[in-house]
């Protein structure tokens, strides 16, 4: 069962060795900055992290060729190289890896997955 991975900006497959996911790392820690500030210390909160950051805008993975890259070189970027995200394996490994990132669930990650899985035809029942 192997991942296909589809370019933002051309469309096309990428390939082994021509692509990678990304994210803007700093526009995540950004995210999170902003939204760790308005919490309320004193008052237990009935939202979950991950309700809360519902309701703001989370920032996008990238899906692109290393051509077709616009990111500027001097933004501070997470890659994963299309060729290490090949199965649902090498993605469950990535998953747990980047759960470990305090900045994650202020990123569409959990779309991004969930996506691969319908792609694959998986469902969580
Ligand atoms: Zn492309």
């Amino acid at each position: 069962m192997q991942i296909e991975w589809v370019c933002q900006v051309c469309s096309k497959s990428v390939g082994d060795e021509s692509g990678y996911v990304f994210i803007n790392e700093e526009e995540a820690l950004e995210a999170e900055r902003e939204d760790s500030g308005d919490v309320d210390d004193d008052r237990p909160s009935a939202q979950t992290i991950y309700e809360l950051v519902a309701s703001t805008n989370t920032v996008s993975w990238k899906i692109v060729h290393s051509a077709c890259d616009t990111e500027d070189d001097e933004v501070l970027c997470y890659r994963i190289d299309v060729e290490r995200v090949r199965t649902p394996q090498q993605l469950l490994a990535w998953t747990a890896q980047l759960m470990d990132k305090s900045w994650l669930p202020w990123t569409n990650w959990s779309q991004t997955i969930k996506k691969v899985a319908t792609d694959l035809g998986v469902k969580a029942i």
